[in-house]
């Protein structure tokens, strides 16, 4: 067979390679499949490239081999091939090992798949990151408000505090000057509060005001909001509440109160073990020109009118039309 005709069998025979060993591996690649070129040039170089220099013709008496020379030149010089192209002919590594267009291809493709790889893990840990990132923001979110939410409340009975009361009055206030709303006030406060302290202890006491607290909050709606003012005394705003429907709910409340009999240590005076308080309160109602303050400040008087009027009742102000 004259060269042409070798030259032209051995280019059909790469076409045919590249056909049947590397487009396939697009498409496996593409699927996502963990496939890769698996390169036939690297088992049969193993034993030619234990080959020692004697085999090579180029290097001569040299330590070195013309391939191992070659390589640091090659793409400067000859960019085809590992070896010179002069009398390697012989030389096994250049016939057995010399990879052709297929091989370099097949291992262009399987740097290519393994650079996308990674890139693709980098990306997801990127993406996992992120994802970490944001559920830990939305835990912190979480967690200040929950921390703003504890600072707003008062640990023995679960309500409001003085603190958030102020806070909550003064916006509520504002709200009625600016939308024309209703807004109520409820000043409550536990009769004979400090007798109990004295009869049944201190402790008892406490049992009682957590116990009133939870009265109070399932007594009222979800947009009114229930505060302890201090001691044994409560306030409530009812938004958007006129004076008569919040002295529905203050009576409500007061009843409620006066039903609850307590367990108390057993002694001399209260042998069954058995005792309960009333409680007084004061409603008012925002009109306008009132401030904050002004507004506790009525309920108050309220309440004082309460509790010199006999005790266990509501007053109001302005006291409601008796028609
Ligand atoms: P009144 O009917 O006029 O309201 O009389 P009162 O005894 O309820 O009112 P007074 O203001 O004389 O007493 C309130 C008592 O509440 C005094 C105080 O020791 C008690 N007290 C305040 N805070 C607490 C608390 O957190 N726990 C307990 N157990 N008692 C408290
Ligand atoms: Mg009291
Ligand atoms: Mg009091």
């Amino acid at each position: 067979m004259s060269g042409e005709a070798h030259d032209a069998v051995f280019e059909r025979m790469q076409i045919q390679r590249i056909r049947e060993e590397i487009l396939p591996l697009f498409d496996r690649f593409a699927d996502g499949e963990e496939a890769y070129y698996d390169n036939p040039c690297l088992g049969r170089s193993r034993d030619p490239l234990r080959a020692g220099p004697e085999m090579c013709s180029v290097s001569g008496e040299r330590h070195e081999r013309c391939w191992q020379q070659v390589r640091e030149s090659r793409r400067r010089s000859h960019p085809d091939t590992l070896c010179f192209p002069i009398a390697c002919e012989e030389c096994p590594v250049y016939k057995d090992a010399r990879p052709s267009i297929v091989e370099e291809l097949g291992e262009e493709l399987n740097n290519m798949v393994h650079l996308l790889r990674r890139n693709e893990r980098e990306v997801r840990s990127a993406m996992n990151f992120t994802r970490d990132l944001a559920g830990s923001l939305e835990d912190l979110d979480l967690e200040n408000h929950r921390i703003r939410e504890e600072m707003n409340l008062d640990p023995l009975t679960g309500l409001y505090n003085r603190r958030f009361l102020d806070e909550s009055l003064e916006h509520e206030v504002q709200r009625c000057r600016h939308r024309r709303r209703h807004l109520s006030l409820l000043m409550l406060d536990i009769d004979h509060f400090k007798t109990w302290n004295d009869l049944h202890g201190h402790l008892e006491g406490d049992r009682m005001l957590a116990r009133f607290g939870k009265l109070l909050r399932a007594s009222i709606r979800d947009y009114d909001r229930a505060f302890r003012f201090g001691g044994e005394e409560f306030v409530v705003l009812f938004p958007d509440t006129d004076l008569e429907d919040a002295r529905a709910v203050a009576e409500r409340i007061r009843m409620r109160f006066e039903q609850l009999v307590f367990t108390v240590p057993v002694t001399r005076a209260f042998s069954e073990g058995r005792d309960s308080r009333t409680i007084s309160g004061g409603v008012a109602v925002y009109r306008e020109g009132l401030g904050a303050m002004e507004l506790l400040e009525l309920a108050d008087q309220a309440l004082y009118c309460a509790k010199s009027t006999g005790r266990n009742r509501i007053e109001s102000v302005p006291l409601p039309v008796v028609v």
